[in-house]
Protein backbone atom coordinates (compact mmCIF):
# COMPACT_ATOMS: atom_id res chain seq x y z
CA UNK A 1 0.00 0.00 0.00
CA UNK A 2 3.00 2.41 0.70
CA UNK A 3 4.75 1.43 -1.78
CA UNK A 4 2.15 2.20 -4.26
CA UNK A 5 1.69 5.72 -3.28
CA UNK A 6 4.99 6.17 -3.28
CA UNK A 7 5.27 5.38 -6.82
CA UNK A 8 2.50 7.47 -7.81
CA UNK A 9 3.63 10.59 -6.26
CA UNK A 10 7.04 10.00 -8.21
CA UNK A 11 4.74 9.89 -11.38
CA UNK A 12 2.95 12.98 -10.47
CA UNK A 13 6.07 14.98 -9.33
CA UNK A 14 7.67 14.27 -12.88
CA UNK A 15 4.90 14.82 -15.06
CA UNK A 16 4.68 18.40 -12.87
CA UNK A 17 8.35 18.99 -13.40
CA UNK A 18 8.26 17.92 -17.15
CA UNK A 19 5.44 20.52 -18.12
CA UNK A 20 6.92 22.96 -15.98
CA UNK A 21 10.29 23.49 -17.81
CA UNK A 22 8.38 23.36 -20.94
CA UNK A 23 6.60 26.27 -20.22
CA UNK A 24 9.27 28.15 -18.96
CA UNK A 25 10.94 26.93 -22.59
CA UNK A 26 8.16 28.38 -24.25
CA UNK A 27 8.35 31.74 -22.35
CA UNK A 28 11.46 32.86 -22.32
CA UNK A 29 11.49 36.57 -23.25
CA UNK A 30 13.82 37.91 -25.11
CA UNK A 31 15.92 41.37 -23.78
CA UNK A 32 18.19 43.62 -24.85
CA UNK A 33 20.96 44.01 -22.67
CA UNK A 34 21.42 47.70 -21.05
CA UNK A 35 24.77 47.39 -21.16
CA UNK A 36 26.10 46.01 -24.43
CA UNK A 37 23.15 46.06 -26.70
CA UNK A 38 22.92 42.08 -27.13
CA UNK A 39 19.84 39.90 -27.57
CA UNK A 40 19.29 37.68 -25.00
CA UNK A 41 16.98 35.53 -23.38
CA UNK A 42 15.46 36.40 -19.74
CA UNK A 43 15.73 32.77 -17.73
CA UNK A 44 13.67 33.23 -14.61
CA UNK A 45 16.45 32.14 -12.61
CA UNK A 46 19.20 34.62 -13.84
CA UNK A 47 21.20 36.31 -11.30
CA UNK A 48 21.44 40.24 -11.51
CA UNK A 49 19.66 42.53 -13.28
CA UNK A 50 16.97 41.71 -15.30
CA UNK A 51 18.04 43.85 -18.50
CA UNK A 52 21.41 42.63 -18.25
CA UNK A 53 22.49 39.92 -20.35
CA UNK A 54 24.43 36.60 -18.16
CA UNK A 55 27.66 37.80 -19.73
CA UNK A 56 27.74 41.36 -18.03
CA UNK A 57 26.14 39.60 -15.26
CA UNK A 58 28.80 37.60 -14.62
CA UNK A 59 31.40 40.44 -15.11
CA UNK A 60 29.15 42.63 -13.10
CA UNK A 61 28.88 39.71 -9.71
CA UNK A 62 32.90 38.88 -10.49
CA UNK A 63 33.47 42.85 -9.83
CA UNK A 64 30.91 43.24 -6.64
CA UNK A 65 32.69 40.27 -4.91
CA UNK A 66 36.01 41.71 -5.98
CA UNK A 67 34.90 45.14 -4.07
CA UNK A 68 33.44 43.22 -1.27
CA UNK A 69 36.94 42.63 -0.19
CA UNK A 70 38.98 44.65 2.59
CA UNK A 71 42.13 44.39 -0.20
CA UNK A 72 40.45 46.48 -2.33
CA UNK A 73 39.39 49.26 0.31
CA UNK A 74 43.16 49.45 0.50
CA UNK A 75 43.47 49.38 -3.25
CA UNK A 76 41.14 52.67 -3.80
CA UNK A 77 42.78 54.22 -0.80
CA UNK A 78 45.96 53.62 -3.01
CA UNK A 79 44.87 55.10 -5.87
CA UNK A 80 43.70 58.07 -3.91
CA UNK A 81 47.06 58.83 -2.84
CA UNK A 82 48.39 58.28 -6.30
CA UNK A 83 46.13 60.64 -7.87
CA UNK A 84 46.63 63.43 -5.11
CA UNK A 85 50.05 63.26 -5.41
CA UNK A 86 49.84 63.05 -9.49
CA UNK A 87 47.87 66.43 -9.09
CA UNK A 88 50.06 67.35 -6.50
CA UNK A 89 52.79 67.47 -8.98
CA UNK A 90 51.02 68.83 -12.04
CA UNK A 91 49.98 72.10 -9.62
CA UNK A 92 53.75 71.90 -9.72
CA UNK A 93 54.48 71.94 -12.95
CA UNK A 94 51.85 74.60 -14.04
CA UNK A 95 53.33 76.34 -11.02
CA UNK A 96 56.52 76.39 -13.28
CA UNK A 97 55.52 77.42 -16.18
CA UNK A 98 53.96 80.39 -14.95
CA UNK A 99 56.85 81.85 -13.76
ZN1 LIG B 1 25.36 42.46 -21.92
Amino acid sequence: MFRRNFGRKKITLSTAQTSISMDVVMALPKKICALCEEEFELKPDKPGFANHCPTCTAFEMEEAAANQGPKDADQIRYEAEVNEARRASMKNLLYRKDS
